[in-house]
């Protein structure tokens, strides 16, 4: 049946995805939004957006029945999905078939059978299928479980049946702990699945993820689209993929793959679905489970093969079959995938909130952005906190891996913290580069993948962007030198501003100084010319107190200029002989001279203040090395007047 009109049943990135080829293909769509969605691209980028009201996500993108009520009222044939949400749910599939509409994805027999670990490992051994050693049986008392794990043999890994997302996953070192780790898992699996049974299997040690895409048509032909390595991940959660895999020469490709068409044809499997597989190091390879949607990471899949996996949906749904053979399909060049999330990974990744202010692409750079938001949306802790996804396509997998580096600088998520410095240091890792990576990366290297301390140069630029931004006058020459004091990540600063004009700026940071020019400055972009390499800085505002979140070229810092300087902190700052004015004033008259010697309490200038005459004298014995100021100078509190040495 040809389909005309479709309804996505999600939000988001994946909703724009599944209209970008409806578009395409010339389908009209429907869109759902909950009410606090409504600012958001997807809410009104179908042919018709529909409202779900406010409330609860059960009652929102998830509210089955008014999904199908606003199906049917919209004349729309079919509903896609997306993934997540009601992707997997077979308790929709019924409801949506029932109503007479088409359901964009498998079978329902095939998502209860997949759904579920232990059903889908018996049909996998039935299809003679490689499976991880290991225990399925219904027997669930703890003597029987324990002795199946000491015939596995340490490690073992107990997981949930109903599991997934990694919850009820509990690594066992040893037998003494097992019953404890035991009662763990059950008791995460009830919570989150409301079913406890659990499942053995071998730990396999140092795995690499690899799955393989498959789709079917609508006419029992099964067709895989090679491998993605999702071997980095945070939790049992992906957060790099790609294509091809390093891993796989080309028998053991050829193998993965067969396997999985075999898994397919095994099921009379229906439209897109991936079977994940977990690579030990000595090369065998074991089912995992099914994925019985569309996943996050197929991107990175079109790219190489230039197939768009969501027509193929829609083809197969619609019960045709495709114009193609599995040997037309092949892999072209290296794709990359990261997924950029709202979240704090310096502290403990704690999800973050709050306004995206704007969102900077440099469009000089090529990449593909999967994106759901737009300048201006409130990212919701009600929803996933993936914003986006950056996909690099290249010849090979160096040049994909440096074409990343140069997307992930040029895509600003302003006032929003991201993960995405911390995707920048996973592809910079050299276990990264030299493809050395399997499921443990990420917690093996975390350390290294800390915050690394910034250049000097890094924080004087961002001293200046923050003072450019908060300080109208910060141009006359008035105003330097001066100290400036900063909240910078958390800790408290000082630098000399010793320049500050129209030919360019030099700050002195400890013993170093850096000199640049600032090109321009509009909005909240500043260009800066930095030892013959121009760099551009954005920066946006965050909160009440005036934090300013700084993008400089490959960084992004928070920095909150703090307002006066005391004299105290000035001569930390600038060294023993330093003379500070104490308030804003005039120079009214300067006594000494450069050059000359001074004791400790002689006079050096006199500053006008209030109507005040207030006399700035020498704090040590020594030698006048520099004033900063002439007679008639407008200055401000805490300004370097005079250095004595
Ligand atoms: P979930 O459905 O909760 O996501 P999976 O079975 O897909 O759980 O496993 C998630 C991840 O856990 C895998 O990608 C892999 O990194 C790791 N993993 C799963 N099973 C094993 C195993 N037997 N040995 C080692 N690691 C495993």
């Amino acid at each position: 049946m040809k389909i005309n009109k479709i309804l996505i049943a999600n939000r988001g990135e994946i909703a724009l995805r599944v209209i970008k080829t409806c578009k395409d293909l010339g389908i009209e769509t429907v869109t759902l939004y909950a009410l606090n969605d409504r600012e958001l691209p997807h809410a009104s980028a179908g042919d018709q957006n529909i409202s779900l009201g406010s409330g609860s996500l059960a009652e929102t993108y998830l509210n089955q029945e008014r999904i199908i009520e606003i199906a049917k009222e919209t004349g729309a044939q079919a509903i896609h999905p997306g993934y997540g949400f009601l992707s997997e749910n077979t308790e929709f599939c019924k409801k949506v078939k029932a109503a007479g509409l088409i359901f964009i994805g498998p079978s329902v027999e095939a998502i209860e059978l997949m759904g579920d670990k232990k059903t889908s490992k018996e049909k996998m051994e039935e299809i003679g299928v490689p499976l991880i050693p290991g225990y399925h049986g219904d027997d669930q008392s703890i003597t029987v479980l324990k002795k199946e794990a000491e015939k596995i043999g340490f490690p073992v890994l107990i997981k949930a049946t109903a599991g997934g997302g990694g919850k009820g996953m509990r690594i066992v070192d040893g037998a003494s702990e097992f019953e404890d780790a035991l009662a763990s898992a059950k008791r995460e699996a009830k919570n989150a699945f409301g079913n406890d049974q659990v499942l053995l299997e071998k730990y396999i040690v140092n795995p690499r993820h690899i799955e393989i895409q498959l789709v079917s048509d609508g006419k029992g032909n099964h067709f895989h689209f090679f491998e993605r390595e999702c071997s980095i991940q945070r939790r049992y959660q992906k957060v790099v993929e790609e294509t091809p895999s390093v891993a796989l020469d080309d028998e053991l490709r050829a193998n993965m793959c067969e396997t999985a068409v075999k898994i397919a044809s095994g099921i009379n499997y229906l439209g897109a679905g991936t079977i994940e597989l977990i690579l030990a190091e000595d090369n065998s390879f074991y089912f995992l489970e099914m994925n019985t949607r569309l996943q996050v990471e197929h991107p990175v899949t079109e790219m190489v093969t230039g197939v768009d996996l969501v027509e193929l949906q829609i083809l197969a749904a619609s019960g045709e079959a495709f114009d193609f053979e599995q040997s037309d399909i092949t892999q072209t060049g290296h794709a990359i995938e990261v997924r950029i999330y709202a979240e704090d990974p310096d502290n403990e990744f704690l999800p973050t909130t709050g306004k995206i202010q704007q969102i900077e692409v440099d469009s000089e750079v090529s990449f593909r952005l999967d994106c759901g938001y737009r300048d201006g949306n409130s990212i919701s802790t009600s929803y996933d906190p993936m914003l986006a996804k950056l996909i690099t396509w290249e010849q090979d997998r160096d040049l994909a891996i440096e074409s990343m580096q140069d997307a992930l600088n040029s895509v600003v998520f302003g006032g929003t913290k991201t993960n995405r410095d911390y995707l920048k240091r996973i592809l910079n890792h050299e276990r990264f580069v030299d493809g050395d990576i399997n499921t443990h990366f990420i917690a093996e290297e975390s350390e290294e993948l800390q915050k690394e301390e910034l250049h000097p140069l890094h924080f004087c630029i961002v001293s200046l962007v923050a003072e450019l931004d908060l300080t109208k006058h910060v141009w006359d020459s008035y105003y330097v030198p001066h100290i400036k004091r900063f909240e910078y990540e958390g800790r408290e600063v000082e630098v000399l501003v010793l320049k500050a004009g129209s030919d360019g700026v030099e700050v002195k940071w400890g013993s170093d100084t850096q000199r640049y020019s600032v090109y321009s400055k509009e909005n909240n972009r500043i260009t800066l010319g930095y030892k013959g390499e121009v760099l551009s800085a954005y920066f946006y505002q965050v909160d009440q107190k005036g934090t300013l979140q700084v993008f400089i070229h490959d960084f992004e810092v928070k920095v909150r200029a703090l307002p006066k300087v005391s004299v105290k902190s000035g001569v930390a700052a600038f060294g023993e002989g330093a003379l500070q004015s104490p308030m804003p004033g005039k120079i009214f008259k300067i006594i000494q001279t450069k050059g000359k010697t001074v004791s400790k309490g002689q006079p050096v200038l006199i500053l006008e203040a209030m109507k005040m005459e207030h006399t700035i004298k020498a704090n040590k014995d020594g030698v006048i090395k520099e004033l900063f100021f002439k007679e008639g100078d407008q200055v401000q509190g805490g300004v370097l007047l005079c250095e004595i040495e």
